[in-house]
């Protein structure tokens, strides 16, 4: 759907492409009604400790249950908003209602574990997004050392110079960084000494195809490496069998994420395991 509003492309209208660009422009007015009903919601996976097993922070990822086409998938309609420029306000939403379920989970008695938010790169390059970071921080009551930021590759490597001056300052408010989706950008690895970040996550592709494609553990061995040389934590994202666990344990990954621990659950679901830690 690249550029599908008044784009420069030149759409062939068969009638096809018809009906995925209306499909398309329904789909982008229902975000809008979604996000001014207040419909979306957040859902919240553990990453765990590989070692100890113990969870050490969740990520806070989006929900969408739409009305009659059921539950839509944020790889669908994230990209969407970000192209009718949307984001922002989602990203903020995102943001303070991450931070709010942190306080929440504080007062009914959790020890306090990270907790993790996805920004778009549209996102973290827009004027102001500093301060909209530091007023949410301040206004939800959230201990920015618990929060932390994913962002992927692609995304830090537009506007490099900004981009880096941003990351410090997030730093510099305690706010830890985690490169997004490892492996799978177009970027060379150059920013890894550059940048001010703290976590590498292992796209899940690479573990998908661990016992599938040649190769392949040989690629998530050099990974984890590559990131302990830069004095970053490693978490594997997609951990779904014992056996990958087994593997990644092995390589002395640090931390993991998948359906193996706990799919993306709802905030209730998680307190319970929340105040056990520890
Ligand atoms: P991501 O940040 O890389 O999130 C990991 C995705 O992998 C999630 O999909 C999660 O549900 C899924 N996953 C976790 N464990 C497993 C596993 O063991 N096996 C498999 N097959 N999948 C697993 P989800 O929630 O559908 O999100 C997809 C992507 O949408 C995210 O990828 C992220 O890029 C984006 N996204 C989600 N929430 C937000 C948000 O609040 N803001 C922004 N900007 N993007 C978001
Ligand atoms: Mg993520
Ligand atoms: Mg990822
Ligand atoms: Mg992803």
């Amino acid at each position: 759907y690249g550029k599908v509003n008044g784009g420069d492309k030149i759409l062939e209208y068969n009638s096809e492409l018809r009906e995925t660009y209306d499909e398309l422009l329904l789909l982008e007015s229902d975000i809008r009604k979604a996000f001014k009903l207040n419909e979306f919601k957040l859902a919240y996976q553990p990453k765990v400790d590989v070692e100890t097993n113990e969870i050490i922070g969740v990520e806070a990822l989006i929900r969408w249950e739409h009305g009659k086409k059921g539950k839509i998938s944020p790889a669908t309609f994230i990209p969407i908003a970000e192209e009718i420029g949307l984001i922002h306000q989602i990203g903020e939403w995102v943001l303070q209602e991450a931070c709010m379920q942190f306080v929440r989970w504080r007062e009914q008695g959790a020890e306090p574990v990270i907790i993790a938010v996805n920004v778009s790169a549209l996102e973290i390059q827009q004027q102001g997004f500093l301060e909209k970071v530091e007023r949410i921080v301040e206004e939800t009551g959230m201990d920015p050392n618990y929060l932390e930021i994913e962002i992927t590759e692609n995304s830090v490597m537009q506007n490099t110079k900004d981009c880096i001056e941003t990351m410090r300052a997030l730093r510099r408010m305690g706010i830890s960084l985690s490169i997004d989706d490892f492996g799978t950008g177009y970027s060379s690895m150059g920013y890894l000494q550059k940048f001010p970040i703290n976590y590498l996550k292992i796209d899940q592709s690479f573990l998908k195809d661990l016992f599938i494609e040649a190769g392949s553990a040989e690629i998530i061995k050099a990974m984890i490496q590559l990131g302990h040389t830069f004095g970053l934590k490693v978490v594997a994202e997609g951990v779904e069998g014992e056996n990958m666990l087994q593997f990644i344990r092995e390589e002395a990954c640090d931390y993991y994420q998948g359906y193996l621990y706990s799919k993306p659950v709802a905030a209730e679901e998680i307190s319970e395991k929340l105040t056990k830690v520890h």
